[in-house]
């Protein structure tokens, strides 16, 4: 119960009720003031706001239902009539809740969906043996590098490797060892691999670096460097220590490529060549 309209805001702000009645005609803050107040804050705007009238004052109820009154009783009240309205109040009130809760929940399902679909969308694009990008996130990046290198005229190197007799491993120590092996390429590959870089198990034991904004030398570098590595760390798995090599086809984006396919054919030609002059190589695609 408040006196007039300043204390009928502070009780509302200290007690946010569901339901208020006010009188319209009351000395300094009357109830339009109240009102317009209530409906600028937060959780004023859903109140149910019932405001009292007599019968004859037509304009100011007009204007309280403009400002956001819900309802209206006439003075003097009657304790039917109250109880009945108070009723209806309390229905849309309880109706309004219920909405907000579905909103809610609806809000909290969009929001696990979404992340839930995120997740999704990153597996699919995820090798699950290595944790690298998979073919399909290399094609799609690829493409997208291809665009970029494009608009800004810039250099677009793409690296084809090869992990050499690599059936070898398999047969002779089991497939979990060539696992092991693939892993422990993945991570050379991931360590020496840039920022923009992006390193994907293209399939089985074959590899594709995509190097952005990379012309032909830095890439060869960055291939002897992965060579190296590769030749200085042999694989130890299950007590035995497996020397592991690895041939690598350069390629750099050229006028003769006209998409990306052409790009990838081109080091996987290098790469051919690398197996064929003896593996544990580095070549460059022949222009
Ligand atoms: P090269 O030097 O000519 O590349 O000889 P290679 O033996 O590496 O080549 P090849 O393509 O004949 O053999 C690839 C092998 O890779 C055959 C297959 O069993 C093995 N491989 C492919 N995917 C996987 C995998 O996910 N895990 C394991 N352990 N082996 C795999
Ligand atoms: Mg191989
Ligand atoms: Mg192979």
């Amino acid at each position: 119960l408040a006196r007039d309209g300043h204390e009928g805001l502070a009780l509302a702000l200290q007690y946010q009720p569901n339901l208020v009645i006010t009188d319209l005609m009351m000395a300094g803050h009357d109830g339009l003031q109240l009102i317009r107040n209530l409906r600028q804050t937060e959780f004023g705007r859903s109140i149910y706001i019932m405001v009292l009238t007599i019968l004859d004052n037509e304009d100011k109820l007009a204007e309280a239902f403009d400002v956001g009154a819900d309802d209206y009783l006439t003075k003097p009240v009657e304790s039917k009539a109250l109880l009945a309205r108070l009723k209806a109040g309390m229905r849309m009130i309880r109706e309004q809740q219920a909405l907000r809760q579905e909103q809610e929940e609806l809000r909290r399902r969009l929001l696990e969906l979404s992340i839930a679909n995120q997740r999704a969308q990153e597996a699919a694009l995820t090798d699950v043996l290595t944790g690298l990008y998979n073919r399909r996130h290399a094609m799609q990046r690829l493409a997208q590098e291809w665009a970029e290198a494009e608009r800004g005229h810039r250099a677009l190197c793409v690296l084809a490797l090869d992990i050499d007799h690599f059936k070898a491993v398999n047969d002779n120590h089991g497939h979990d060892t060539g696992d092991a092996a693939l892993r422990q390429f993945a991570e050379i590959l991931r360590v020496f691999s840039r920022t923009p870089d992006v390193p994907c198990r293209f399939g089985g034991e074959e590899f594709l670096l995509i190097a952005p904004d990379t012309p032909l030398e830095g890439a060869l570098n960055l291939a002897e460097r992965i060579r190296l590595a590769v030749q200085d760390k042999p694989l130890v798995a299950a007590g035995v220590s497996l020397p592991l090599t690895v041939s690598i086809g350069v390629a750099e984006k050229s006028a003769k490529h006209a998409n990306i396919d052409q790009l990838i054919k081109a080091a996987d030609e290098a790469l051919y060549h690398a197996k064929q002059n003896g593996r544990n190589r580095t070549e460059k695609a022949r222009s």
